[in-house]
């Protein structure tokens, strides 16, 4: 909306904006959120509802402001699951839980926006719009032309520009691309040379082979590498997001957190969930292989298809326009993502029979 009425005080840097918007509409297959297709277990579901039941006999009280047990078992989680095999120990000092990656994002802008905030795009597009919801200036930078992360150009603007935020996604959404280690390190290494701070957004990690940057914090303690439940625990309904990070990054992160910002029903839920863990590996397997034949179902089309290290693949070579395409699958009852790149749309690995509908759907409309 841009014809904000004369009376309302809203702030300038608003009033140009739209809110984040993927549509929400009904379909046969749901492919544009990146969510998991596959619903939390009987068993798993069961369990929840246990616990929040015994969790609903206390909602009198507030919830535990740090979260403590939850930091607990999810730094444990990323012991076991990111590889950290460094010898550094992951406690709970060093982890931040939110209601959702994006809170923590809002949070990480709150706290450490005192300086400019530098992204390179297409990347996800909450990083500008929450830079620009909390006032830090945002700069866009360049990729190169097949979207992989140009790192001499990203070294140079962090030179330039000494943003107090540099982010990068990897496995990068909407292109699917990871940034291996090395790379990752340069851009520690030169984000730390100026007293700033290097976020990773590892948001489909498990679905990705590289190593993860959590592996570097140790060493860079600007490193911060912001994941969530959404995509592999299959858990976006129940918001969980959280921070691997130096302790110092933890502890000013509480100086911006609202008191008692995550429920005790979301807290008891997320533990839950990630005693589950072994359970989701398998389905995490399952999705990378689906992805890899959806990867040949595109190429057999005659697509061209960017690969990809998450659970979604972005890709090119149709003749009509994103709008046109996007427009005949929906009509088909099929819902995937115009990522708002011309000539390119997003699909999320569905179930067998959503990627089954969506292959069909798009032989008919190309
Ligand atoms: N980061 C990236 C790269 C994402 O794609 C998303 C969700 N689309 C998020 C963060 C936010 O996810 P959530 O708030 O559900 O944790």
């Amino acid at each position: 909306m841009s014809n904000w009425p004369e009376w309302l005080p809203l702030k300038d840097q608003l009033r140009p904006l739209t809110p984040y918007g993927a549509p929400q509409v009904s379909a046969n297959a749901r492919m544009n959120t990146n969510e998991n297709p596959y619903g939390p277990s009987k068993e798993l579901a069961a369990a929840i509802a246990k616990r929040v039941g015994e969790v609903a006999t206390e909602l009198n009280r507030y919830p535990d402001r740090d979260a403590i047990s939850l930091r607990e078992a999810l730094a444990k989680y990323l012991m076991k699951q990111a590889g950290v095999n460094t010898g550094f120990n992951l406690s709970v000092e060093n982890i931040w839980a939110a209601n959702g990656s994006n809170e923590i994002l809002q949070s990480i802008f709150l706290a450490f926006g005192s300086r400019s905030a530098l992204g390179f795009v297409p990347s996800y597009s909450m990083h500008p719009l929450i830079s620009n919801v909390a006032n830090v200036p945002w700069v866009s930078g360049a990729r190169n032309a097949d979207f992989s992360l140009d790192v001499d150009l990203a070294l140079k603007q962090i030179a330039e520009l000494k943003p107090s935020l540099t982010f990068i996604t990897t496995p990068n959404n909407p292109t699917g691309q990871a940034v291996e280690i090395t790379v990752i390190e340069k851009l520690a290494a030169a984000t730390r040379a100026m007293n700033g701070l290097l976020v990773v957004d590892e948001a489909y990690a498990e679905f990705s082979s590289q190593i993860s940057a959590i592996s570097l914090i140790e060493k860079y303690p600007n490193v911060l590498v912001s994941r969530t439940m959404s995509k592999a625990f299959a858990f976006a309904g129940a918001r969980l997001g959280y921070l691997a990070a130096d302790k110092n990054v933890i502890a000013a992160l509480q100086l911006v957190r609202l008191p008692y910002h995550l429920s005790s029903i979301t807290q008891a839920s997320a533990e839950v969930a990630l005693q589950f863990q072994d359970e989701l590996q398998s389905e995490i397997k399952n999705l990378i292989a689906a992805r890899e034949v959806m990867n040949s179902n595109l190429k057999e089309l005659g697509l061209k298809v960017i690969p990809s290290d998450a659970n979604f693949i972005l890709f090119t070579g149709f003749k009509q326009s994103s709008e046109e395409l996007w427009q005949r699958l929906l009509a088909a009852g099929v819902l995937i993502r115009d990522v708002g790149l011309p000539g390119w749309l997003r699909v999320t690995i569905g179930n067998e029979a959503e990627n089954k509908l969506f292959l069909e759907a798009l032989k008919g409309a190309l």
